[in-house]
Formats: C-alpha cells, sequence, structure tokens
C-alpha cells in the first residue's frame, strides 16, 4: 500500500514538474512575451526609418549618381530643400500598378495552382508536400514546395519575352523602379496589417499566436506563428522566398539589360553580380525544403518585420550592387574580377556545406558521415506547450564544429564578394555586407538566446565544445 502511495505521489511530482518546465519553454521558446525597452525603442526606430532608408538609397541612385552624402550636404547647406528631392522623385503610375498587380498575381497563381513536377525528373531535388519543423504549439505543418518551378517558369518568360516575344523592354523593372517601390510598399503595408487582423480575430493556429499586448511589437514582430489561407496558402513561405526572392534575379537582368542600352554593353561586374546572386537564389529555391527548417519558418512570427521586409526591403536594398552599376559601369581588371569570383565561390561553398551538414545530420537523425567519420554530438531535450518531451541532437563536428554559425559566415564571404565586384569608388554598394554583418551577428545572438531557452543545461554543454560563433578564435 505504502510502496503503491509513493508511486503515485513520484508520478503527481513528475507531472508537476512536467508542468513548470512548460511554462518555462512555452515562456521561452519563440518570440518573446514580454518587452524590454530596447526592443520596443529599436522597433520605433524601424517602423519609422526603414520606409525612409530604402527611398533614400532609392533616390540617391536617381538624383544623386549613388552618392550617399550629397544629398545631405545638399538639404544641410540649404542648397536644396526636401520638396526639391520630393517633387523630382516619380509617382505611382497606374503603368507600375498593373505591373506589380500582375506580378503578384502571377506569382500566387505559380504558389497555389502548379503542384510541383520538378522532383519527378531532377535527381537529388526534393519538392512536392514536405514537412516542417515542430511548432511551439506541436504542430507539424505541411507545405506544398514549388520554389524552384516558379522560378524556372518565371525566368523561361522572361528570355522568351527578351529574345522572342518582345512584349515589353527587358529595362521594364529599371524603369519604373520608384513607382514599384510605391506598390512594393502599399503591398507590404497591407499584408502586414491583414496578418495582424488576422492573428487577433481569425488565427490558423490560436495556440501558436503570441500577443505581448503592445502595439508596435505585435506589428512588427507578428502574432500568428505560421498564417495560412485555407490548406495551402502559408504567408510565411510565399512572401519569403516569391514575390521577393524570384524578383531578385529578374532585378538584376532588368539592370544588366540597362547596361546595355545605356552603353552598349555589359560589364564584367555586372556580370559577377548577376552570376553570384544567381547562384545564390538558386541555391535557395533548390533547398525550398530546407529552408522549412530555418529560423524564419521555424521560429519567427509573420508580421511587419517579415511581411515588409520581404515585399520592401529585400527586393529594393539587396539589388543595390546592379543598381549602382548601371549608373557606374565598372569594368574590373581580369585578376581583380577572377578573385572577387573566387570568393563569391568559396563563400557560396562555406554557406551550402555548413547549412546541407546540419540539414544531413538533423534528417537521419545522426546516422550519417560528416567529412568520411560519424559525427559528434550532444544529446538535448526541449518541451512544447502540450507538455511533450522532445530530444533533439547538436551536431559539434564538421563545420559546426568549427563554430557555432560557420553558415553565416559562408554568407558574409559571398555578400563581400558582391560588394567587391563593384569596385571602391562609393560606399553605396557596400551597404549590404554592413547590413549582412548586423543582420546575422544579431541573428546569431537571437538564436542562441533562443537555444539556450530551449536547450537550457544541454546548450551550456554545446557551447563549452563550440566555444566561437562566427569565426574560430576570433568571436
Ligand atoms: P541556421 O540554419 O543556422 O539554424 C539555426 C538553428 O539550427 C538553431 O535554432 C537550432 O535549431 C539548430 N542548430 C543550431 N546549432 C546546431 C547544431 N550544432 N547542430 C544541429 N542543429 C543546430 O540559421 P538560419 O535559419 O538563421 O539560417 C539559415 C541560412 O540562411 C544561413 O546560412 C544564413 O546565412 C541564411 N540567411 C540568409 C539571410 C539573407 O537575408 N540573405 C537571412 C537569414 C539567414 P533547433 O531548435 O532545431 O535545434
Amino acid at each position: 500500500m505504502a510502496a503503491h502511495q509513493e508511486k503515485k505521489l513520484a508520478e503527481e511530482r513528475k507531472h508537476q514538474n512536467m508542468q513548470n518546465d512548460t511554462k518555462t519553454s512555452q515562456g521561452q521558446w519563440g518570440r518573446a512575451w514580454e518587452v524590454d525597452w530596447f526592443s520596443l525603442a529599436s522597433i520605433l526606430f524601424l517602423l519609422m526609418f526603414a520606409p525612409l532608408i530604402v527611398y533614400y538609397f532609392i533616390m540617391s541612385c536617381a538624383q544623386y549618381q549613388c552618392s550617399l552624402t550629397d544629398p545631405l550636404l545638399d538639404l544641410l547647406t540649404g542648397n536644396k530643400h526636401l520638396s526639391d528631392i520630393w517633387n523630382r522623385t516619380p509617382m505611382l503610375t497606374y503603368r507600375a500598378a498593373a505591373i506589380y498587380s500582375l506580378w503578384v498575381t502571377f506569382q500566387v497563381f505559380l504558389y497555389v495552382s502548379i503542384p510541383d513536377f520538378c522532383h519527378k525528373f531532377l535527381p537529388g531535388y526534393v519538392g512536392g508536400v514536405q514537412e516542417g519543423a515542430v511548432t511551439p504549439a506541436g504542430v507539424v505543418n505541411k507545405y506544398a514546395i514549388n520554389g524552384l518551378q516558379a522560378w524556372i517558369i518565371t525566368h523561361v518568360l522572361w528570355f522568351a519575352n527578351a529574345y522572342y516575344f518582345h512584349f515589353f523592354s527587358p529595362t521594364i523593372i529599371f524603369d519604373n523602379w520608384i513607382p514599384l517601390l510605391w506598390c512594393a510598399n502599399i503591398l507590404g503595408y497591407a499584408v502586414s496589417t491583414f496578418a495582424m487582423i488576422k492573428g487577433y480575430f481569425f488565427p490558423t493556429n490560436a495556440k501558436d499566436c503570441k500577443i505581448t499586448g503592445n502595439f508596435f511589437y505585435d506589428y512588427m514582430m507578428g502574432i500568428e506563428f505560421n498564417p495560412r489561407i485555407g490548406k495551402w496558402f502559408d504567408f510565411k513561405l510565399f512572401f519569403n522566398g516569391r514575390p521577393g526572392i524570384v524578383a531578385w534575379t529578374l532585378i538584376n537582368l532588368s539592370f544588366a539589360a540597362k547596361q546595355q542600352e545605356l552603353y552598349g554593353e555589359v560589364t564584367n561586374s555586372m556580370i559577377l553580380v548577376n552570376v553570384l546572386q544567381g547562384i545564390y537564389v538558386l541555391d535557395f529555391f533548390w533547398n525550398e525544403a530546407w529552408y522549412l527548417k530555418t529560423i524564419d519558418i521555424c521560429h519567427d512570427h509573420f508580421g511587419w518585420y517579415l511581411g515588409w521586409g520581404d515585399c520592401v526591403w529585400l527586393p529594393y536594398l539587396y539589388t543595390l550592387q546592379g543598381l549602382y552599376l548601371v549608373y557606374h559601369p565598372v569594368q574590373l581588371r581580369t585578376d581583380y574580377a577572377m578573385g572577387v569570383f573566387i570568393l563569391g565561390l568559396l563563400g557560396y561553398y562555406v554557406f551550402r556545406m555548413t547549412n546541407h551538414q546540419k540539414d544531413l545530420f538533423r534528417r537521419t537523425n545522426g546516422n550519417c558521415r560528416i567529412w568520411g567519420k560519424k559525427p559528434e554530438y550532444i544529446e538535448c531535450s526541449y518541451m512544447s506547450v502540450d507538455g511533450t518531451k522532445y530530444y533533439s541532437k547538436l551536431m559539434t563536428s564538421g563545420f559546426w564544429g568549427w563554430a557555432r554559425h560557420f553558415n553565416y559566415t559562408g554568407d558574409l564571404m559571398g555578400s563581400l564578394a558582391y560588394c567587391l565586384a563593384c569596385g571602391f569608388e562609393h560606399v553605396l554598394p557596400y551597404f549590404y555586407i554592413i547590413y549582412m554583418t548586423i543582420l546575422l551577428t544579431h541573428r546569431c545572438i537571437r538564436d542562441e538566446h533562443r537555444c539556450s531557452s530551449k536547450y537550457g543545461k544541454d546548450w551550456k554543454c554545446y557551447t563549452a565544445v563550440v566555444p566561437y560563433r562566427l569565426l574560430p578564435r576570433v568571436f
């Protein structure tokens, strides 16, 4: 009898512990529940200034030959007023609105209406219906992966038009660049506002929503984790990948076409930027299923940060090198160009291999070979909101033994190569590497904070084995 009671008590204690652990996990895993003043200040700053920053860069190119200082000097010395700059800025046009609406509608059509066929004939490509990671509420979403196909169809049509049909000029994107910016902003704000209203009133999965009660924080960082319309239209997957990333390579092609039109040739720097960024974009779509396991999909909620960021920030600021080269057609020395190309490829290799190693390791639950050897790892556990205990592994060999985010290091090497392709005359093309360094360092710290909350002492063991974040012995 006593033994029976003791067993019951032990079970109750275990249950109680589990609930406490659950509260901790629920409180920490994923986006924050409470807003500290620093986060709030950063968010207010970004909400107010990010659209201005984008405008400033694009306007500097259009009105000041990509000089970032001249507009400021003009304003500070009274040479020009804000109204002078604004009056010279192209406004929203019906043409741009039509182009943009057609573009987004076409991408929605490709996303929801054509099931993936690429995985049926491309060896090694993972497409079709795939599962995402476990959400904090313990849900496993299914995704219809067909981004590579959307990218291929879009680009085939682009080239068919450029070389055969001639329905519109390939310079169409450059020629409408600022009017299209207003369209992208309208969509960015509309989708973020809709996501917020949806999160409050008709969320896809209420258990995966987080509401801090601070309007600005919730608007920026999002309430819903995986907002969807119907079974398949997933906001995060659609807006993160298309229309912005499919557009990235088209935008670069349009800039190259503009160079050809203006100067009668396309410079080697423009080709370098097109090729290196093209590899990055193609890699993204080839690995779209892997992307379901990255932070954007696994941890971030969908708000202005992702919605507006994907519609405006990404297509406008990630393509600054190509835009710059339209105004400054740099012809690089062959050996320098080769050096930049090698740096870009090396960065891509490190980025891809590091991501591949983690993906392979996680997919096979550690039953694989990394650099010819069985991977080393640390066993860890965590809990979802419903109290279910899950087990996971953190790899400590391969590139993951060199640093905790060596994939970011590769990404940064590639980013630097894009910038170096533009020469050294202006700082504007270097914005990308500065931004990526801030983004990825911040992301690294954010991710580690989350992993630490998720895995607790297991994370501490991991950081003791792999002490550096980005560069062994440096950081
Ligand atoms: P990661 O792919 O590095 O994913 C981080 C997650 O991986 C962690 O939260 C953890 O998730 C898991 N993890 C961490 N350490 C280990 C380990 N040792 N072994 C196994 N799993 C581990 O980060 P991101 O999603 O941020 O980045 C994906 C790629 O996208 C990167 O290469 C990055 O450079 C790129 N990127 C590019 C951007 C751009 O704008 N160009 C923006 C952002 C990212 P878990 O909870 O599952 O354990």
